[in-house]
């Protein structure tokens, strides 16, 4: 087990004129389960492959337990990578795929065959030791790669996209298995996914990437509660926060023809300080509520029932769409007019509308 320190790591690839990672600061403790997230291009493989040795780190260093890892080789890191492509040996069996580190390490059969059992205990694999891959589901190929790494006992676990290859089903269940196998080991780990959903499921804490640049590294609460850009405020959660640019007034901010959104006293003062004709605001769509009496008067545009819940997309003018969650019982019809306000527990987040860094 170990830390990571990623130090103003940066990586550029030949040929091109951007940082694909730039200047990276993580500290990641011992044990700890980070994810790496956001949109496609946004550096997530290329940090983490930084950190397995399968990129250069060009400026910067990365730390495991401490060492320095630049220009140590991929194979002296003791870490073990977990890919999208699990690309197991197709004519050995699972048993054979999953010692096989340990027998290029020189470790003996017997020991080796205690090892693979008992990593495939935990995978709920023991059945299927002496199947080859063709003869398996994708979730159990999918557990084989993970017994491949556990059988390592490495210091770090890199995960890159683990799960896309499984159906919508089984990326839910394999991902708790995923977390609680990563709690119950114990073993630094650092996961990259696309999907926010899984970020916020499986990470102690999750690092919002985009165009190569950290922009927040927090846990799945405060990301949600606090985002610190309007970008993780739109990139974490789902359907996405609401966020518009909208004209300050005295007692709040401006919201399509004529309404109002009132703001509390100390958000008033935050946006006087800061200056501010213009301000970006944003409510998630579980923090509005349908109201007979007050709130902004929007129309509606398209409810989308789930069964548990409805999504009503609403507008209040040009350029103003709210989405709010309801009740699909209540919920309105196309077309209709209906209030919207803030849930009693709801947030108004504050971003500038040209930075984007929040406000309060
Ligand atoms: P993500 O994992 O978030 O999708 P990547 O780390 O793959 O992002 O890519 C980050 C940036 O580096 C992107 O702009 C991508 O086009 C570029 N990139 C990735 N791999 C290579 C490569 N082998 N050669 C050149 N550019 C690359």
């Amino acid at each position: 087990m170990a830390t990571i320190t990623y130090r103003n790591a940066s990586c550029i690839y030949e040929g091109s004129d951007k940082l694909a990672v730039d200047s990276l600061n993580l500290d990641i403790a011992d044990g700890e389960f980070v994810v790496l997230v956001g949109p496609s291009g946004s550096g997530k493989s290329t940090a983490l492959r930084m950190l397995a040795g399968l990129e250069d780190i060009d400026e910067g260093n990365i730390e495991i337990g401490g060492r320095d890892m630049v220009g140590v080789p991929s194979k002296d890191r003791d870490i073990a990578m977990v890919f999208q492509n699990y690309a197991l040996y197709p004519n050995k069996t699972v048993a054979e795929n999953m010692g096989f580190a340990l027998k290029l390490r020189g470790v003996g059969s017997a020991e080796r065959r205690k090892k693979v059992e008992e990593a495939a205990k935990l995978l709920d694999l023991t059945d299927f030791l002496d199947r080859k891959p063709a003869k398996l589901s994708g979730g159990q190929r999918q557990r084989v790669a993970m017994g491949r790494a556990i059988v390592r006992e490495p210091q770090v676990f890199c995960m890159d996209e683990p799960l896309s290859n499984l159906d919508a089903k089984l990326r839910v269940q394999t991902r708790t298995q995923i977390a609680a196998l990563q709690r119950r080991l114990g073993t630094t780990t650092v996961y990259v996914t696309h999907d926010q959903v899984e970020a916020m499921t499986m990470g102690d804490r999750v690092a919002v990437l985009r165009n190569g640049k950290l922009q927040q590294f927090a846990s799945p609460n405060e990301l949600y509660d606090k985002p610190a850009n309007s970008f993780v405020a739109g990139f974490i959660g789902s359907p996405a926060m609401n966020l518009m640019t909208v004209p300050v007034a005295a007692d709040g901010v401006r919201v399509g023809e004529n309404q109002t959104l009132q703001l509390e006293r100390d958000q008033l003062a935050l946006l006087a300080d800061a200056d501010l004709k213009e301000v970006t605001i944003g409510v998630r769509p579980e923090q509005l509520e349908l109201s007979d009496t007050e709130g902004l008067e929007v129309v509606v545009d398209l409810v989308e029932d789930l069964g548990s819940e409805a999504f009503v997309y609403t507008h209040a003018g040009a350029g103003v769409q709210l989405v709010a969650r309801s009740d699909p019982r209540t919920a309105p019809k196309l077309a209709q007019t209906v209030r919207l306000r803030k849930h009693p527990h709801g947030v108004v987040h504050l971003f500038h509308p040209q930075t984007g860094e929040r406000i309060g």
